[in-house]
């Protein structure tokens, strides 16, 4: 794990880039920051680049994965489990933006799941449309922190990094971090109902569009997932997980129309 600081004071934000090994966007997305010597700063943030050992061997990950390892563990004896734990101490009680890609949609989204006022007001500050709340699913990072995670595009793609760099920079700019100007939105809210199990399928839809009753949306073979009830595919992909095809979602409507979490 490695920690950047840019600019002065304490920093109230902590993006986390390269969570996944393989994920390389988030971290290439802050040196292009790092190396801006034009950027007006007006605030401070802090960079954590997380698990640099699977990045190395550019792999997701090392024994586990990063993201569902929280609160992590010393004791343990895999990579991930300290190296959580560590992450934790270094983010504290601030707010975490933690960037990620994927093969399931080249256009990015932002997911939580935790709805708190300062993980709300990040969703807004992302200037994203869409916003997925997976709360369903164990430890990650996101369930630890107030903040938000942001996929910013198809893994292993130019776009994806600068994807990464657009939000970043309005993220910043939002809290004041930089001076510039921010978009704030109200994004589309998808809550994930359940995770799809299942290896080796091939996903015939297209995430974010409906899915109707009685449609196939995943094929292997003879074999064949049929729609119960209507939904909406969330990282959904033919190659994404090892042991599940991706989420399915129902529209929830505009983030303001959500209320926060009971505390
Ligand atoms: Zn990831």
């Amino acid at each position: 794990m490695r920690v950047h600081t840019l600019g002065d004071g304490e920093p109230a934000l902590v993006v986390v880039v390269g969570q996944h090994g393989d994920e390389s966007c988030g971290e290439r997305a802050m040196e292009r920051l790092l190396a801006d010597d034009d950027l007006q700063l007006t605030g401070a943030v802090t960079f954590v680049v997380a698990n640099e050992h699977a990045a190395e061997l550019e792999r997701r990950f090392v024994d586990e994965d990063l993201n569902r390892a929280y609160p992590g563990d010393h004791e343990a004896s895999s990579h991930e489990a300290g190296l959580a734990s560590d992450l934790l101490d270094a983010v504290g009680d601030r707010v975490v933006l933690d960037l990620h890609s994927t093969v399931s949609t080249e256009e990015p989204f932002a997911l939580y799941q935790r709805l708190t006022p300062r993980s709300r007001q990040l969703l807004e500050r992302t200037g994203l449309d869409r916003a997925v709340d997976i709360r369903t699913e164990p430890g990650g990072l996101t369930n630890h922190v107030e903040g938000v995670a942001v996929e910013c595009g198809r893994k292993g793609t130019e776009a994806a990094v600068d994807n990464a760099e657009r939000i970043v920079r309005n993220v910043l700019a939002a809290y004041g971090v930089v001076a510039d100007e921010a978009a704030v939105g109200d994004p589309t809210v998808f809550e994930v109902t359940e995770r799809v199990d299942g290896a080796g399928y091939d996903f015939l839809g297209e995430n974010f569009v409906v899915v109707p009753a009685g449609e196939a949306f995943a094929r292997r073979g003879e074999e064949e997932f049929i729609a119960d009830e209507p939904f909406y595919p969330v990282l959904m992909s033919t190659d994404g997980y090892d042991e599940s095809v991706g989420f399915a979602a129902q529209l929830r409507g505009p983030l303001s129309a959500v209320d926060d979490d009971d505390e």
